[in-house]
């Protein structure tokens, strides 16, 4: 089971885009090349978020450390946003689409 990043990169079109939510922002980060999106507000941007996602806490190197939650985006906006800002730093995947 892959649990790796599904977006791709603008910078060097890998597969490698990850999304992060960090205190009060969201922002995207490439994991082949470091490539950083600009940040945005996750409070503003998880309203407008629809479909299943599941919000996994990383350590410093990325590496998975716990899953918080999954469940529609909407609904698990808010937990997310709790353990964000406990200065956890919180990797958004999206579970395989079944349609
Ligand atoms: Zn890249």
């Amino acid at each position: 089971m892959s649990e790796s990043p599904e977006m791709e990169c603008p910078s060097c079109s890998e597969p490698t885009l990850a999304a992060f939510v960090s205190f009060g922002s969201y922002f995207t980060r490439c994991m082949s090349c470091d490539f950083e999106g600009p940040a945005t507000s996750w409070r503003a941007l998880s309203s407008k978020l629809q479909g299943r996602s599941r919000a996994v806490v990383v350590d410093e190197n990325y590496k998975h450390t716990q899953v918080i939650v999954e469940g529609e985006a909407s609904e698990i906006a808010e937990a997310i946003s709790n353990i964000a800002y406990q200065g956890k730093l919180v990797l958004l995947l999206a579970p395989n689409a079944d349609s």
